[in-house]
C-alpha cells in the first residue's frame, strides 16, 4: 500500500499528539504513526509545570485536565540520615518572574487521552512502525520524505516530524548523537488508596547521599512516587518484572526511608511500576547537532531528552508542539492554506532556530539539578544540596519553567 500525505509524525506519545492537535487548531490534516497498538502511558503520572500548562492551554486542552488535577504550591525536603526537612516554595520563583507559577501532576494516560479526543478519527495510525526513511529531491526541487513502515505499507510526506522518543529513528536518519547515560536510574509508579491517602496536595521528597525519592497527590485516592538512584544497570536483574523492581525498593533502597514514604510504596499499584535509565542528549548536540534536513525535523525527546530533575520533558515537548504548529501554520495561511513545498525548508529552520537554545538550556538545568540533588558525599552534599542548591539555585533554574512559548496563529474562518 502506497498514501500520500502533508504532514506525518512518528510517535503518538506528548510530543506527537500535541504536535498533531496544534496542526490541527491551524487547520492543517496530519497522520500520526505509532508502533503500539493504543495509547502508550508509561511512567503512570507526570508533574507539568507553567510552561506546560500555558502550552496546553495555548492548545485548547488544559482546562479539561486543571479541574481534576489539584495544583501543589509547596514542597518538603526530608534528609533521610538526621530527619531534618526543608520547605522548598514555589512562591520564591513567582517573586523572581512577577507571575504564578503553576505545578500540577496528571496522569499520563489522562493527559494522551485530553489530546487525542480532540483529533480527528483516523488521525492515529496504531501498530505502525517507522523501519526507514529515504528523501528524494522532485523536479520542482523540494524534498519529499519516503516512510517505510514495518507492515510494508509506504507513505510519502510533504513534512516528516519524528515525535519518536529517546531511540528515535527520525534522529538517527539525522544524524544526531545518541541519548548518553546519567549515571542514574529511576524507579514509577502509582500508590493506590482506595479509601483515600489523606496526604495533603504537597510534594514529599527525601534523599539521602546518591539517592532521591518522592511522592506527590495526584487527586484524593492517587498518588505518584518515585526514587531516583545512582546506577549504571541495565536493568537486566529484573527483567521488567514489577515484583522484583519493588522488591528491591522495600529491602533495600528503601529500608531506610521514613514511614510515610514506605507506606506509600506498600500501596504501589504493580501494573504502573517502570524501572529506565536516565538518559539525556548532550546540549552541545542539540546546539550544533542537525535538527532538521530540510523536510524532516523532530521534537519532544527525539530531540531533546533530558533527566527528570526539572520534570520538564512533557512540558517541553509541549511546547515543541506549540511552537512548530505556529511556524507551519503562519506558513500555511500564507499560501492559502496548503502546504507549500518550497516553504518547507524555511519554516522548519525557524521552528529549530526558536527551539534549540531553550531545549538545550532545560536539558543543563535539569541535569544540574539533578546532579546535585544525588550527591553521594556527606559534606559536599550539605554544601552542594542544601545551601547552594535549594537555598541559593532553586528559585533562579526553576524560574526557566515559567516559560510562555507563544499562541497558535488564529485562523479566520472560511468565506464561502
Ligand atoms: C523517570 C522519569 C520521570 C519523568 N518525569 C517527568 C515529569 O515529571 N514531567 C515531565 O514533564 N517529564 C517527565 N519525564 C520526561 C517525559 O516522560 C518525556 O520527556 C516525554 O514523555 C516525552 O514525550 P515524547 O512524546 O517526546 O516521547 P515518548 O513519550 O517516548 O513517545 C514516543 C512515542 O513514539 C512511539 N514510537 C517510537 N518509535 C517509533 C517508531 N519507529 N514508529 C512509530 N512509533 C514509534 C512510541 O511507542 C511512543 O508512543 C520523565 C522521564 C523519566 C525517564
Amino acid at each position: 500500500m502506497e498514501i500520500s500525505e502533508d504532514v506525518v509524525i512518528v510517535g503518538a506519545g506528548i510530543a506527537g499528539l500535541a504536535t498533531a492537535l496544534a496542526l490541527k487548531r491551524v487547520g492543517v490534516r496530519s497522520l500520526v504513526l505509532e508502533k503500539s497498538p493504543e495509547l502508550r502511558a508509561t511512567g503512570a503520572a507526570i508533574s507539568l509545570l507553567s510552561n506546560g500548562w500555558i502550552a496546553l492551554n495555548h492548545l485548547g486542552v488544559a482546562h479539561k485536565l486543571t479541574s481534576t488535577s489539584p495544583p501543589t504550591s509547596k514542597g518538603f525536603v526530608t534528609n533521610v540520615a538526621n530527619g531534618a526537612t526543608q520547605e522548598v516554595s514555589y512562591t520564591g520563583v513567582q517573586q523572581i518572574q512577577g507571575n504564578k507559577n503553576e505545578h500540577r501532576m496528571v496522569h499520563r494516560k489522562a493527559l494522551l487521552e485530553a489530546l487525542a479526543e480532540e483529533l480527528p478519527p483516523g488521525t492515529i495510525r496504531f501498530s505502525s512502525k517507522l523501519i526507514s526513511i529515504h528523501t528524494h529531491i522532485t523536479h520542482e526541487g523540494f524534498s519529499i520524505a519516503t516512510l517505510q513502515l514495518d507492515d510494508g505499507t509506504i507513505i510519502k510526506a510533504k513534512v516528516l516530524v519524528g515525535c519518536d522518543g529517546l531511540h528515535s529513528v527520525v534522529a538517527q536518519w539525522l544524524g544526531l548523537k545518541a541519548p548518553v547515560h546519567c549515571g542514574r536510574v529511576a524507579v514509577r509508579g502509582l500508590a493506590v488508596f482506595p479509601q483515600g491517602h489523606g496526604f495533603k496536595q504537597e510534594f514529599q521528597q527525601f534523599v539521602k547521599p546518591g539517592v532521591k525519592a518522592a511522592f506527590v497527590p495526584i487527586n484524593d485516592k492517587d498518588l505518584y512516587w518515585y526514587m531516583n538512584y545512582h546506577s549504571s544497570s541495565t536493568g537486566e536483574e529484573f527483567g521488567g518484572d514489577p515484583k522484583l523492581i519493588l522488591r528491591e525498593v522495600k529491602e533495600n533502597l528503601a529500608k531506610d526511608f521514613p514511614p510515610t514514604f514506605l507506606e506509600v510504596v506498600w500501596h504501589a499499584d504493580l501494573s504502573s511500576i517502570h524501572w529506565a535509565p536516565l538518559m539525556y542528549r548532550q546540549p552541545w548536540d542539540v546546539i550544533w547537532g542537525h535538527l532538521s534536513k530540510g523536510n524532516v525535523t523532530v521534537a519532544g525527546d527525539a530531540m531533546h531528552p533530558m533527566t527528570p530533575g526539572l520534570g520538564q520533558g512533557g512540558g517541553s515537548a509541549l511546547e515543541d508542539a506549540v511552537v512548530l504548529g505556529r511556524h507551519i501554520g503562519n506558513s500555511f495561511l500564507q499560501n492559502g492554506r496548503r502546504i507549500m513545498p518550497a516553504e518547507v525548508d524555511r519554516t522548519i529552520k525557524g521552528y529549530v532556530k526558536e527551539r534549540r537554545w531553550r531545549a538545550s538550556g532545560l536539558i543543563t538545568a535539569s541535569y544540574l539539578a539533578g546532579w546535585a540533588q544525588h550527591v553521594k558525599s556527606g559534606w559536599l552534599t550539605k554544601l552542594i544540596r542544601d545551601i547552594i542548591f535549594y537555598k541559593l539555585l532553586y528559585s533562579f533554574i526553576f524560574g526557566s519553567t515559567y516559560f510562555d512559548c507563544g499562541e497558535l496563529p488564529r485562523v479566520p474562518s472560511k468565506v464561502e
